[in-house]
């Protein structure tokens, strides 16, 4: 017979589940549920990390449990830390010397950056610090001011770019949608002499896109041009009359391409959904997730503006927007950059060129181009914050009005989470405190200095092994993509890995990301492993 859940071994000493449960009357083992099966055989494991060690009975775990597992926990994090090559994080010691005080106090910045709001402490003082040093960095009118719709507005990220993606989506979808914008009056919408599509907005991104922006697509119910034109206009694909509709924008030079949009299809793509009267959304790509990649923005927004001003729909004016309320006319069309890295990188980069330390940095992205109307950053990935964090920023005389105010919280509800993490501000403002512009221009240099050496030697390994190690850098990326090597490998240095299907073929890569705590001497030991027999064992170099 099956031993009884309750009898499944738990914990740090083994015992069964039950054990311990009653020892206070009121919390009698009916009042919580047992386990249906055994945990330890249940989730993924990690051999330095064995589960048991790390299971919360009820009694919780005496000093040495707790001693050991924490041992365990903290050597594996840092183990692996020392080593991680493989994905845009980056983290420095700097913050737990300097903040691991204000770990026993309460941060939450609930509510606009710009309202004191309620009482509780929160830390909005260095969070509007934050806002405005990036506004000035992203080359926007700052500081923020409630009644110029020409300055920005943002607000601090308690998610990563993810939940930038997610607030860019969800305010076009307002604007092009002709709902009211903040500060603007509520009237009724007076459709009857509208084209039927002036108020159904498409959405455009490439094929290199980041994967939190087709969640952001199914969470606010958008239509993509690909779901729109299969169903509608399943035979008038514009890129081929008669082919199947692409699910996202082609890049230059195709799937196994460098990963910057290809701006002539997206032209032809956008124009036939304008013609029939569509507001179109635009996300661009400023350093994508795998291949790095940084789209032309300067073109590729000059050209949507220019096919939208031919229909109309560079600016538009809904009857809500009527004159003499102090409304104005809104753009047709929403262009988004997803900087995940990008916004906290090229633009030191682009101090370095001008500096003459590196010789190049790509296109501007920001809100010097006047077609741009919202941008986002992560600020775990170049800044190195220990937890995910970021920064919206849009154009304030675009911004969608709050759901609701609410007294509880002293101010009005602009941001998507409610509480938000104040400690988030605090760490970025720490950050940007401790460097100068200058600082961040070597490291930039530095940087792409190690992508490019990275490069060079691992085409110089590819060309000494004599196989196709898939060696490939898209320019100005930190990231080098190379054949996907043996598992050990992968989890030695935390590598990431994507499989392109290839005309039929699959190509099965890895990465390496240069983020700031990457040294030579790392880049030298992936090199070292990836030179060993069998490191790309089941591969090409087997
Ligand atoms: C990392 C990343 C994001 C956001 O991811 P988070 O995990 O939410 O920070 C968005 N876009 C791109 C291109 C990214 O690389």
């Amino acid at each position: 017979m099956a031993a009884l859940p309750t009898g499944i071994p738990f914990g740090p000493d083994d015992a069964a589940w039950s054990t311990g449960l009653d020892r206070l009357r009121t919390a009698g083992a009916t009042r919580v549920s047992a386990p249906s099966a055994d945990p330890r055989e249940t989730y993924p494991q990690l051999p330095e990390l064995p589960p048991g060690r790390f299971q919360l009975p009820a009694r919780g775990l005496d000093a040495t449990e707790y001693a050991q597992a924490e041992d365990l926990f903290r050597r594996y994090v840092e183990d692996h830390s020392s080593r991680s090559l493989g994905y845009q994080l980056h983290w420095s010691e700097d913050f737990a010397r300097r903040l691991a005080p204000y770990l026993g106090l309460q941060l939450n910045n609930i509510g606009d950056p710009y309202q004191h709001g309620a009482f509780m402490p929160n830390s909005k003082v260095l969070e509007r610090a934050v806002l405005d040093y990036f506004a000035s960095l992203w080359n926007a009118k700052w500081p923020h001011r409630a009644g110029d719709p020409e300055s920005y507005w943002g607000y601090v990220l308690t998610m990563g770019a993810s939940e930038g993606n997610i607030q860019a989506l969800w305010n076009a979808r307002e604007c092009l949608s002709g709902k009211p914008l903040a500060g603007q009056p509520r009237l009724p919408a007076d459709t009857a002499h509208e084209n039927p599509n002036a108020r159904h907005p498409v959405v455009f991104f490439s094929r290199e896109t980041h994967y939190s922006l087709t969640k952001a697509v199914n969470l606010l119910g958008l239509d993509t041009f690909h779901a729109l034109g299969s169903s509608r206009y399943p035979d008038a694909n514009p890129l081929g009359p008669g082919t199947e509709w692409p699910t996202e924008v082609p890049c230059v030079g195709g799937v196994d391409g460098p990963g910057a949009i290809d701006v002539e299809k997206l032209s032809l793509l956008v124009r036939f959904f304008v013609r029939r009267g569509h507001p179109v959304f635009v996300n661009l790509n400023y350093g994508s997730t795998f291949k790095g990649a940084f789209d032309d923005v300067p073109e590729a927004a000059r050209a949507v503006h220019e096919i939208c001003a031919e229909y109309g729909m560079a600016e538009r004016t809904f009857p809500s927007d009527r004159e003499g309320t102090g409304a104005r006319p809104r753009p047709g069309y929403w262009i988004h950059v997803d900087a995940a890295l990008g916004a906290a990188y090229v633009p030191y980069l682009r101090m370095a060129r001008a500096a003459g330390l590196v010789e190049s940095a790509p296109p501007p992205f920001d809100f010097r181009l006047p077609q741009v109307h919202s941008l986002t950053v992560s600020a775990h990935k170049w800044m190195g914050a220990p937890w995910p964090c970021g920064v919206f920023m849009t154009r304030n005389g675009l911004r969608m009005p709050p759901p609701r105010s609410s007294e509880y919280i002293g101010g009005t509800d602009t941001t998507l989470s409610g509480s938000r993490n104040g400690f988030s501000a605090l760490l970025m403002w720490d950050y940007l405190a401790h460097h100068s512009y200058d600082d961040l221009a070597r490291q930039a240099a530095e940087c792409d200095r190690l992508a490019r050496l990275a490069h060079e030697r691992l085409l110089k390994l590819q060309s000494g092994l004599g196989v196709d190690l898939l060696v490939s850098r898209s320019p100005w990326s930190l990231a080098v993509r190379f054949r996907r090597p043996d598992e050990a490998i992968l989890r030695r240095y935390s590598l990431a890995y994507e499989t392109l299907l290839v005309d039929g073929v699959e190509r099965p890569y890895a990465h390496l990301y240069v983020v700031p705590h990457v040294t030579e001497g790392l880049i030298d030991a992936l090199l070292r492993d990836l030179g060993q027999p069998g490191a790309f064992a089941g591969g090409a170099a087997a």
